[in-house]
């Protein structure tokens, strides 16, 4: 079960007045104020709720959760609300209350001997970031949303980025969680061990969730040293296999040194440099992808460069890299980087496009992109692919853009309407090369049904049996996740 059990009536559910003297917090219930918690980032999922929600404790928020659970009424967690998926966007039933931890924002502990930092859900990812960098600590979490995505959001879609080829994804980095459940009882689960054998880990049971098991309202989580030196090149190559193989080899030169290993086709950056002309190709001739790489080393500016500079000479010599780009300043780093993540932005400014989020094994990834590639071509003649995305992690980003004649405001409904033609060969062929249709953006109302599509039927009845566990009535998020029924 995972909507609003139907056979409990609610009680004349507005009786706000009781939940905003319960919590104590405030309690937003004019439709312009509530708009903007309504409409997810992309703006492709509207709701209606009665009201928004925004406690500043842990207290408040199981307060809320309690009002929630004895009127029946759905409660849907919002972090920042940069999510690419609508799990924080609402229904459009209108019977729920929008959670949002925006004003959880103590940084509780931090610790630099246990490496850890315990932050409240609501801290930004980047706040969090500046509080390990404060005590000469890096915490990886790396995402181009960093400044309004917060921790509590991370966590509950298990977020990627651009570092977890080195250090995880946000997952991998929580040591502990507080969470509040579905029937309002508080779990104090903050622990900062990296060893605790005692049963089931129910931390993970929450991580990834996209707050349909409970709210997350606090996490202890992993920090690093922060690295001595940094550097970024960027490196022409043929193709996804040349592309692998410069894996293989960074990954023998560099080891743990490598932090991101990111691949761009050329398109991207075409779209990047007519969107934004200041940033431009690094290169005087295109190539057909580039490889955007980076290592964080602990011995210093000089070791890193030598390394690398060995590492960018051997792969132009073995033919796998035609051109490359070392950035000797920060400036030229920041604008590598740049290039990576203005892409998105470029593509969304070149007119609608249809996103995948997959992921394969990584030495499967050469040949995923040649078959779906020519399948897509021959199915849906000159659409365009925008291909770029975390190589390292077996992650792409398999976007695809209208033919260039069928660009443009006239053309959306007759591009979007091949919207789940696409999706299908696309997340078809993701299955037969064994892979994940959502690797880092979670499945919230976006990918719901496909993912049950793919899902073995043991897998589907073991999600549904710890929904109904952890949340009985079914007031967590509903509709996400997991299909109705
Ligand atoms: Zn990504």
């Amino acid at each position: 079960m995972n909507t609003v059990d139907a056979s409990t009536p609610p009680a004349p559910c507005a009786d706000l007045d009781t939940l905003r003297q319960r919590f104590g917090g405030r309690l937003l219930t004019d439709a312009a104020d509530l708009e903007p918690f309504l409409i997810d980032w992309r703006r492709r999922y509207f709701g209606r709720a009665l009201a928004v929600a925004m406690p500043d404790s842990v207290e408040g928020v199981a307060a809320v959760v309690r009002w929630c659970a004895e009127q029946r009424v759905a409660v849907v967690p919002q972090g920042g609300n940069t999510g690419l998926a609508g799990a924080a966007t609402p229904d459009e039933a209108g019977r729920s209350i929008v959670l949002s931890l925006a004003r959880l924002k103590r940084v509780r502990a931090l610790d630099t001997v246990n490496n850890s930092i315990t932050v409240e859900a609501g801290c930004t990812l980047a706040e969090v970031r500046a509080a390990a960098e404060a005590a000469g600590r890096l915490f990886p979490l790396s995402l181009p949303s960093e400044g309004s995505c917060t921790i509590g959001g991370n966590l509950s879609t298990n977020a990627g980025g651009v570092a977890v080829l080195r250090y995880g994804n946000a997952r991998e980095l929580c040591l502990g969680l507080e969470v509040v459940t579905a029937d309002g009882e508080t779990w104090h689960g903050l622990r900062g061990l990296r060893k605790d054998n005692t049963g089931y880990d129910l931390r993970d049971l929450f991580i990834g969730a996209e707050g349909t098991l409970g709210v997350i309202t606090a996490a202890t989580l992993k920090l690093y040293p922060q690295p001595a030196a940094q550097i970024t090149a960027m490196a022409a190559v043929g193709d996804p296999h040349a592309a692998l193989r410069l894996l293989e080899q960074a990954q023998s030169a560099l080891g743990s040194s490598l932090t991101a290993f990111e691949l761009i086709s050329d398109l991207c950056l075409e779209l990047v440099a007519k969107h934004f002309p200041e940033h431009r190709r690094p290169f005087a001739q295109p190539s057909p992808y580039y490889v955007l790489l980076e290592t964080s080393d602990s011995e210093g500016e000089t070791h890193a460069a030598a390394v690398f500079e060995a590492l960018m000479e051997r792969a132009i010599e073995t033919g796998i890299v035609t051109d490359a780009v070392v950035a000797t300043s920060g400036a030229q780093s920041r604008a590598l980087w740049a290039l990576r993540e203005l892409i998105s932005e470029a593509q969304a400014l070149t007119g609608k496009n249809i996103k995948h989020d997959i992921s394969v094994p990584i030495s499967s990834i050469g040949e995923f992109v040649e078959h779906t590639n020519a399948e897509l071509q021959r199915r849906f003649p000159g659409i365009r692919m925008v291909v770029f995305g975390h190589l390292g992690d077996g992650n792409l980003h398999y976007n695809v853009s209208p033919p260039v004649d069928r660009t443009g405001p006239a053309h959306e409904d007759e591009f979007l309407a091949l919207q789940p033609a696409i999706n299908r060969l696309t997340h078809d062929a993701v299955h037969a090369f064994g892979g994940s249709i959502s690797a880092e953006h979670g499945l919230g109302q976006l990918r719901r049904d496909e993912a049950a599509r793919y899902k073995s039927t043991v897998e589907m009845a073991l999600m549904r049996r710890i929904k109904q566990a952890l949340d009985p009535l079914g007031i967590m998020n509903p509709g996400k996740v997991l299909p109705p029924g």
